[in-house]
């Protein structure tokens, strides 16, 4: 890794994103933040240039196709490509809320559907490597199939989403359909789904399992164009999201992210960490 390196984080002027672009600079990576708003990522990209960091900036909102497009067609003319993507930029209206139709839709439009198409739009950028291009999404342990209390109770659905062999996007599109169906028609209490956090929860659910779609259909390229897919969650941290009431530090949240862009000659791939270690979903 040096310079020449290029890596993207969205949602990077604050929060876990800003320091996912802060460590990576560390590392003599030339970093670019980008950000919805242009005069918040400018003013964030300025404090790590004037700590002599090689960080750049650019507009880029995940959900918005015209942003994705031009941005990917910025970085493309002016990099070339791209080595490493974070994808960071996330919401979660559920605290304090109820899970009204436009906090539902919002939350899984940005965090499953827009995180996808940065991948998708990205994916035509990477450029292969000796250690392979990475793909990093920060993601949560409320998306975890298996987790004991918060989990959808479908035991049919959760082993289809389970089962990478058979997994499709389709599925976890079809999924989220559902969801936010009941959730319009207010059926959506007694649809099974995880009970806590529950738009949250599902939206990372959904991009764990496009993780692993991903991971499997990007596999079958050749050594020399080979690019890793990976997700992590990075604990509870002191961020805007959680109200500043996490254990974890954003400089500690961003550890995992650091560690699987990094990792040399890395071949895991379709896995979600914590705290750097594979961990069931
Ligand atoms: P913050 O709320 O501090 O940061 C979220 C970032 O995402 C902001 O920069 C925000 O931009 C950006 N963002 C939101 N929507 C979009 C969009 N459509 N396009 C581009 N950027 C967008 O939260 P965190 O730093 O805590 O969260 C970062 C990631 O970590 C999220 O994916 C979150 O789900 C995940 N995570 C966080 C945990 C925690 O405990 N904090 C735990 C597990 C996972 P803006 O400033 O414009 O709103």
């Amino acid at each position: 890794w040096s310079a020449e390196t290029i890596a993207v984080v969205t949602g990077a002027n604050r929060g876990i994103g800003f320091e996912i672009t802060h460590q990576l600079a560390l590392q003599g990576i030339t970093v670019i933040l980008t950000s919805r708003e242009v005069a918040v990522g400018e003013e964030s990209a300025k404090v790590l240039q004037e700590g002599g960091l090689d960080v750049g900036f650019h507009q880029l909102d995940i959900v918005d196709d015209e942003s994705i497009k031009s941005f990917c067609d910025w970085v493309k003319e002016k990099y070339g490509g791209i080595d490493i993507l974070i994808n960071n930029a996330g919401v979660n209206h559920n605290i304090g809320s109820d899970n009204s139709v436009e906090a539902a839709e919002t939350i899984i439009n940005t965090n499953y559907y827009g995180t996808k198409k940065m991948i998708k739009a990205a994916i035509p950028l990477m450029r292969p490597s000796a250690q392979g291009a990475r793909i990093v999404t920060v993601s949560s342990r409320l998306g975890r199939l298996n987790g004991k209390r918060n989990r959808i109770s479908d035991d049919g659905l959760r082993n289809q989403l389970e089962d990478v062999d058979n997994l499709s996007e389709e599925l976890i599109d079809a999924t989220m359909t559902k969801f936010l169906e009941q959730v319009k028609d207010g059926t959506w209490t007694s649809g099974g789904w995880p009970q806590t956090n529950t738009d949250y929860s599902l939206s990372k659910l959904a991009v764990n399992a496009f993780t692993r779609v991903m991971a499997k259909k990007l596999s079958t390229r050749s050594e020399s164009e080979k690019i890793y897919i990976n997700c992590y969650c990075p604990g509870m941290v002191k961020t805007a999201m959680t109200g500043w009431a996490g254990q974890v530090t954003p400089e500690e949240g961003a550890d995992t992210a650091i560690w699987l862009s990094l990792l040399p000659d890395q071949a895991v791939n379709g896995k979600f960490f914590a705290e750097r270690l594979i961990t069931r979903q």
